[in-house]
């Protein structure tokens, strides 16, 4: 696969940290869009000051910088034979509008982290600009936890996963593409079998949620003092485990459900939590006996609180965190839709997305079925006209 130009979209905390692990092995063009607010004139005026952005990792520094920033795709998309988006799932649809029409054929465009559904979204507006023959991926997760030190000059990346699933549309470059975002990334990417994979294995669907709900579900009021914020995964009691094992439980029964109907399709991917986690956290574990005690003893974990939002002196759940506004819309929505086109039953994650949607203020589930008013501002494949399992299990 020859890579000689490389676009990213947006300018966050993965952003950051991306330019210098890229620039470690890529020679190439690296270019940068930011549409997004003032973010193009900013990045550009601080890089031009500092000459680079500098990555720390553990003891090491690495160090590197974007060869041209633009806030309008057509200055910084048109040569690019790889675009990366390392965006929160929401902006996603607005990028990929901007982005698509420039791009050249042979380009691939993917999204990191996925979330759910994001192959609907991208594939149809391919097909409105007549960009078929551009291909698409998604990773599975985030593959480090980072965060901007200050904006376009330092990052702090904090931990990187063992390894990352990733699946690509149509799946034919699935292999290569692997490889090579290996080599560009410095990390072990491991080939899904499909795009469904990556909407019924985000685990974040489950955890995000899950645990938010469990937290604070009849203490949507309580005020914390900083130190008595709620710890996040550490917070997890032996009822919110029992809450997370029926919502992974909901997913497996949906995943097994299409696996019957559809004797080809391969799912073997999609994991049980408890699964999942002791596959991703080996080392870090200490007690792998139960859900619980996988939450609660796993040193990645540790020290984690709730995201809150400051009241005067005092604390409250923050129930605009990406926690529920990326994980409910991209995530949990999504599967209860293809749940829906199945007829599998989910009634814990029904109840999930009922309490968090008012806790968020939008309406998804209206009745039994997602006719709420807010549905449209979903991943759903049913919003991009797919209606039946066979279209979404060729992805
Ligand atoms: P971020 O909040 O730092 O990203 C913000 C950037 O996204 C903005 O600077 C802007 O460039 C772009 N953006 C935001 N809203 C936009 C909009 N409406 N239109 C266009 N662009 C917009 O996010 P991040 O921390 O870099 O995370 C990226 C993704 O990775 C998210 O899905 C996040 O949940 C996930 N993730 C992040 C981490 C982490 O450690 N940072 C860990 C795990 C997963």
């Amino acid at each position: 696969m020859d890579i000689k130009a490389i676009t990213i979209c947006g300018g966050g905390n993965a952003t950051h940290a991306i330019i210098p692990i890229i620039r470690k092995q890529f020679f190439g063009k690296l270019n940068l869009f930011l549409p997004f607010g003032d973010e193009a004139n900013h990045f550009q005026e601080l890089i031009d000051e500092k000459g680079f952005l500098t990555a720390t990792i553990r003891d090491e520094k690495i160090y590197g910088r974007p060869d041209k920033v633009s806030k309008f795709a057509k200055d910084v998309c048109k040569e690019a034979d790889l675009i990366l988006m390392p965006l929160p799932a929401f902006a996603h649809e607005q990028t990929l509008l901007q982005v698509v029409p420039f791009l050249k054929e042979e380009a691939i465009i993917g999204a990191i982290p996925a979330r759910s559904g994001f192959e609907y979204a991208a594939l149809k507006i391919l097909k409105d600009s007549k960009k078929e023959k551009v291909k698409i991926f998604g990773m599975q997760t985030l593959p480090w936890a980072c965060r901007i030190k200050e904006y376009a000059t330092s990052v702090n990346i904090l931990g990187k996963k063992r390894s990352v699933g990733m699946a690509a549309f149509p799946h034919q470059i699935t292999s290569k593409l692997t490889s090579a975002l290996s080599r560009l990334l410095d990390l072990e990417i491991k080939p899904l079998p499909n795009m469904l994979t990556l909407t019924l294995a985000n685990v974040g669907q489950i955890i995000h949620p899950g645990i938010m709900y469990g937290l604070f579900k009849g203490k949507e009021k309580v005020s914390y003092q900083k130190e008595t914020i709620p710890l996040f995964y550490q917070g997890v009691t032996k009822e919110i485990a029992k809450t997370l094992k029926a919502m992974s439980g909901e997913i497996l029964t949906l995943t097994e459900k299409i696996k019957t109907m559809y004797k080809n399709i391969d799912l073997d991917h999609v994991l049980g939590l408890q699964d999942w986690l002791i596959y991703s956290y080996e080392g870090s574990i200490a007690d792998k006996s139960t859900l619980q005690t996988c939450f609660v003893t796993n040193s990645a974990y540790q020290g984690l609180r709730a995201p809150v939002k400051k009241d005067d002196d005092y604390f409250l759940p923050d129930f605009q965190a990406r926690y529920l506004t990326e994980d409910v819309p991209y995530g949990l929505v999504v599967s209860k839709a293809i749940a829906q086109l199945a007829k599998v039953d989910m009634p814990i994650i029904d109840e999930v997305i009922l309490t968090i949607s008012k806790w968020i203020g939008k309406e998804y589930i209206k009745g039994d079925s997602l006719e709420g008013k807010d549905i449209k501002d979903t991943r759903i494949p049913q919003n991009y006209g797919i209606n039946n399992l066979e279209e979404i299990i060729a992805y």
